[in-house]
């Protein structure tokens, strides 16, 4: 019987838990021809989640689960269920029941058909999400899919199915800096999309500000092209010709008219305009240097406390 393993990350979702495993165990259950079982990942939660993992654990040996030594993130949660996992096919789905988990069974027989490796949802509604919110997100899309060579479906989400193929080349990107859109775009393979509409949490809240949604577009740009430094380059080349230009009408003004002592404050409107391109331009080179700093020290992407996964 073909094996599959649904990964669910869990940061402070005591509340979730319950209703998610309710949720979704019946459905699991009742996969035909599937020897199917979750991976819970704690991701250092400070609240109960992980108690309420290990009651599920204690009555049903389907839930395993992986706890986390502190917060690393959803992505580095995603790659600790992913590398754990030895399941034919595997999932990810959110604990708190935005995801609709009714999709899995037709994933998963997309799959089986063999016509697609990758079986990903992609919301098509963005009911209930603050209206900035959007926004910025369908800006970041646009972007993102002009600068990098990879492209990411607007309203593509981590919620998905794929082979174990999928998930071998998923775990053999050994970066630090994971942008998971990114990477699953990256390995290809053939994608089905589902589209589906969004739901409300079914309990807690959103670990997601503007803040942290801000930083996470910007490195998933970093991550995924260079542009911006090519971006740089292409004002450092502009502004630096254009000084030079000016530079030869000012030596044939001053041949012709002879010299004048006005223009301080076109002066100063230079020395501040190239000063702030400069620092700009360092400071986008930092990004990627920062980026690479954390590459080479080649730290882990996630520190477990406590499993129940037996390693084979
Ligand atoms: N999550 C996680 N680690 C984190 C933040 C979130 O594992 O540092 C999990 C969270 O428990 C949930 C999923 O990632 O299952 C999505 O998080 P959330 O619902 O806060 O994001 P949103 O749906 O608002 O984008
Ligand atoms: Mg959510």
């Amino acid at each position: 019987m073909k094996t599959f393993e649904l990964i669910v990350p869990c940061f402070n979702e005591q509340e979730s838990i319950p209703f998610f495993y309710e949720t979704v165990k019946s459905l699991l259950l009742n996969l035909d021809g599937f020897n199917s079982s979750f991976i819970f990942v704690d991701d250092g939660s400070r609240d109960g989640t992980l108690d309420e993992i290990k009651k599920l654990a204690a009555s049903d040996e389907k839930v395993k689960y992986i706890s986390f030594s502190r917060n690393f993130g959803k992505e580095s949660a995603m790659l600790a269920g992913l590398t754990f996992s030895k399941a034919d096919y595997v999932g990810i789905i959110d604990a708190d029941l935005q995801h609709d988990p009714a999709l899995i069974p037709e994933m998963l027989s997309s799959l089986e058909s063999g016509e697609y490796d990758i079986a990903a949802a992609r919301r098509v509604d963005r009911t209930g999400e603050a209206k900035f919110k959007s926004v910025f997100s369908k800006a970041f899309y646009k972007l993102i899919n002009r600068m990098s060579d990879v492209k990411i479906a607007d309203g593509a989400q981590d919620f998905r199915v794929m082979t174990r193929q999928v998930v071998e080349s998923i775990v053999s990107m050994r970066e630090y800096n994971r942008f998971s859109k990114g990477i699953f775009s990256w390995v290809g393979f053939k994608t089905k999309w589902f589209e589906h509409e969004n739901s409300k949490r079914v309990a807690g809240k959103s670990k997601w500000s503007f803040w942290s949604l801000t930083t996470y577009a910007i490195d998933g740009i970093i991550n995924f092209s260079t542009v911006p430094l090519k971006i740089s380059f292409l004002i450092g080349a502009f502004f630096s010709f254009a000084g030079l230009v000016y530079a030869l009408y000012i030596i044939l003004r001053t041949i012709i008219n002879g010299s004048d002592v006005p223009g301080y404050p076109s002066l100063f409107c230079a020395i501040l305009i190239i000063g702030g391109l400069i620092l700009l331009s360092l400071g986008i080179i930092g990004e990627y240097l920062a980026r690479i700093y954390t590459e080479v020290k080649d730290r882990p992407s996630f520190i477990v406390d406590e499993t129940n996964i037996v390693k084979k």
